[in-house]
């Protein structure tokens, strides 16, 4: 076992932060793993480090006598942040200009996209991608792959020789795609189900159902994924709805009996728990009910809406609804892989006012956006994304001294919102001192 003691932030139940000033995280092999008594939570990976403990260092410090503790005054422990939406393979397109989404998508996507069916390629971009999120402090995240088997292959094999709990799927394309991405629905269904079996629960790992959008695919494949899906209930599934308005003209014109874009999906059966939609952005309150009624969840992609012009994500709306969300940085048609950035950029969509409810998101709520509720958005509640004893140990320390407007604006934050909005807004991958995780084996020097 080891323990850190700095600042701590983690969540409770119901969303609100728990704070401890000078706090005391104590890692190590979960309980179940090394024979001892205690809980385990059914989805934790076998052989990771969890939270053994963690609260206040004055109320900790006598129950772990001989653990080695590290102590990092000034800095802030929190739990490691979780990507719900991002194309690995887009990572050489993030800052492409265009006229919106369809024309991005044509003139840079897919073409890069053509490239990873070679597996070598697909490795080289795979591993500077995870090397990115970690930077970064982002420690889950739910991916895009390409249509290529290999780019799955490459991307998750990569993933567990470093420890990351990462889910990534094939993407599913049969039509109104280029040639080199454009996939063969049946040949395209055998391969998500080997990918599934060869992938999904292994270690850290998980596999998620992946059509690109609806436009892309064709009734018979989205019926097959469908299938797929009620098949392996604890399999995600991944997707993009309602982001732009000529994509949901052009949804329109494919499906001219549906209720809306996302009812499209509904048909197919791919809305239920651990279903992760992008965007959500051009929903009626009908929408949000049956996100709600299905367990669905959006990945609000802030920095992404912004940078294509697509809209502005209704959180008042979708509060109203009971519709759950969590926060993405969707790159590439995002801009950053900092979940400081992405925060930020959620913060002016909230505040966005003309098309819809503006409001202030609390620091903390951003913060759970994108770490606890993300988790919750996963189905992976108690396993990532917090800090609370039995979550596997993925955290990040955080140094508000980073840059010299951080240090001297977060010196005169008065309570635990302002020092995270100093970190929300001045923050970068400058401010992630260190990333630990779980499951890493030689990156950690907590192993
Ligand atoms: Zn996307």
């Amino acid at each position: 076992m080891r323990a850190y003691r700095a600042a701590l932030l983690r969540f409770d139940d119901e969303g609100r932060p728990v704070y401890d000033p000078d706090g005391l995280l104590v890692v190590g092999p979960s309980p179940g793993a090394s024979g001892a008594p205690g809980p385990r939570s059914a989805t934790t990976a076998s052989g990771v480090r969890v939270v053994r403990a963690a609260g206040a260092w004055s109320d900790l410090k006598d129950r772990f006598p001989g653990v080695v503790v590290e102590h990092l005054p000034g800095r802030l422990i929190a739990p490691g942040f979780i990507d719900l939406h991002v194309h690995y393979p887009q990572t050489d397109v993030i800052g492409s200009p265009a006229e919106g989404l369809l024309p991005w998508l044509e003139n840079y996507t897919f073409p890069h996209e053509s490239r990873f069916s070679d597996a070598a390629y697909a490795g080289q971009v795979a591993t500077f991608f995870l090397g990115e999120l970690q930077r970064h402090g982002v420690t889950t995240a739910l991916t895009f792959a390409t249509s290529h088997p290999a780019s799955v292959d490459a991307l998750l094999g990569l993933a567990q020789g470093r420890g990351l709990r990462l889910i990534a799927g094939k993407v599913l394309q049969d039509r109104h795609s280029p040639d080199g991405v454009r996939d063969e629905t049946e040949q395209s269904l055998l391969d998500t189900e080997a990918l599934i079996q060869r992938w999904h629960g292994q270690g850290r790992l998980g596999y998620a159902i992946t059509p690109r959008f609806a436009p892309s695919c064709s009734d018979a494949q989205m019926q097959g994924a469908g299938e797929l899906a009620a098949r392996y209930p604890d399999v995600w599934i991944q997707s993009h709805v309602a982001e732009n308005r000529d994509e949901i003209a052009w949804v329109r014109e494919l499906y001219p009996d549906a209720r809306s874009y996302l009812a499209v999906y509904e048909k197919f059966g791919l809305l239920r728990e651990r279903a992760i939609y992008a965007h959500c952005i051009h929903f009626d309150d009908a929408d949000r009910a049956l996100m709600q009624a299905t367990g669905a969840v959006a990945a609000v992609s802030p920095t992404s809406n912004l940078f294509l012009g697509s809209g502005f994500f209704d959180y008042a709306a979708a509060d109203r609804q009971g519709m759950r969300y969590g926060l993405a940085s969707d790159v590439g048609g995002g801009t950053s892989f900092s979940p400081f950035h992405t925060m930020l950029a959620a913060y002016y969509v909230g505040r966005e006012g003309h098309t819809k409810a503006g409001l202030s998101l609390a620091p903390s709520h951003l913060w759970w956006q994108h770490t606890a509720g993300a988790a919750q958005a996963l189905g992976l509640s108690g396993v990532v994304g917090n800090l609370q004893p039995g979550c596997e140990a993925d955290f990040v320390v955080l140094n508000p001294q980073a840059t010299p407007l951080l240090a001297r604006r977060s010196a005169q934050a008065g309570n635990l919102e302002e020092l995270l909005f100093s970190l929300i807004v001045l923050g970068d991958d400058r401010a992630v001192q260190a990333v630990h995780l779980a499951g890493g084996a030689g990156l950690d020097p907590a192993a």
